[in-house]
């Protein structure tokens, strides 16, 4: 397993303003949005293309293409829908499946609610979105749902990551060169109630309200 924590200057910038509890919620969907766009960039590096040939108005060249099946990418509801447009930005013909996970805040145990996920994923380039690398209960069972249906390739992008949850998903994929995971930042740790500290406070409700 590949962890990358994306070293920039605008992504600590924009971070820092995400972080602060006096951002508003359409600030904060702007912000979120924008540093996806640059995690998705590091994320992406290995995706497949194959050569492709084109005439520019000077004469043909060969470059590359998306190879098919194209990427698919996952954002876990519901904070993970705040990350969506900022990543088929860079990737416009990627497919889009979801999965509904929840964790239980006593037990801090994810279940799935929903899904809609092609049943075979085998070959495909699956990129999954979290804002949060918490426990990483909810992302641990998220890779394992979609090894389970085939994928061999699996991308986790996260805005912040705990170390805990990054020693739990070590345990589990540790091993596996198919899984990797880009964090814009890597935190102090979790507090009793699993909240990564310092990090932003409960990334859904910043996003959408606490509904
Ligand atoms: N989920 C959140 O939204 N925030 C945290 O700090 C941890 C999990």
């Amino acid at each position: 397993m590949r962890v990358h924590v994306v070293d920039h200057p605008l992504v600590a910038h924009k971070l820092t303003v995400l972080r602060d509890q006096r951002t508003d919620s359409p600030t904060f969907r702007r912000l979120a949005d924008e540093l996806v766009t640059l995690l998705a960039y590091e994320a992406t590096r290995g995706v497949r293309v194959e050569p492709h040939t084109i005439v520019t108005p000077v004469a043909p060249a060969t470059g590359v293409r998306l190879s098919s099946p194209k990427p698919l990418v996952v954002p876990i509801l519901r904070a993970g829908l705040g990350m969506l447009d900022g990543m088929t930005r860079l990737v416009p013909t990627a497919e889009v499946g979801f999965l509904g996970m929840i964790r239980d805040e006593q037990t801090l145990k994810a279940s799935t609610y929903a899904t809609r996920l092609p049943d075979d994923l085998s070959g495909r380039q699956v990129f999954l979105l979290d804002p949060m690398l918490a426990t990483g209960g909810t992302m641990a069972a998220a890779i394992r749902f979609v090894q389970d249906r085939g994928a061999g390739d699996v991308n986790a992008i996260c805005l912040l990551a705990a170390p805990e949850g990054v020693a739990r998903l070590e345990a589990a994929y540790g091993q596996d060169p198919g899984v990797s995971v880009v964090v814009a930042g890597m935190d102090e740790r979790l507090n009793d109630v699993g909240y990564i500290v310092p990090g932003l406070g409960d990334a859904g409700d910043r996003l959408y309200g606490a509904v």
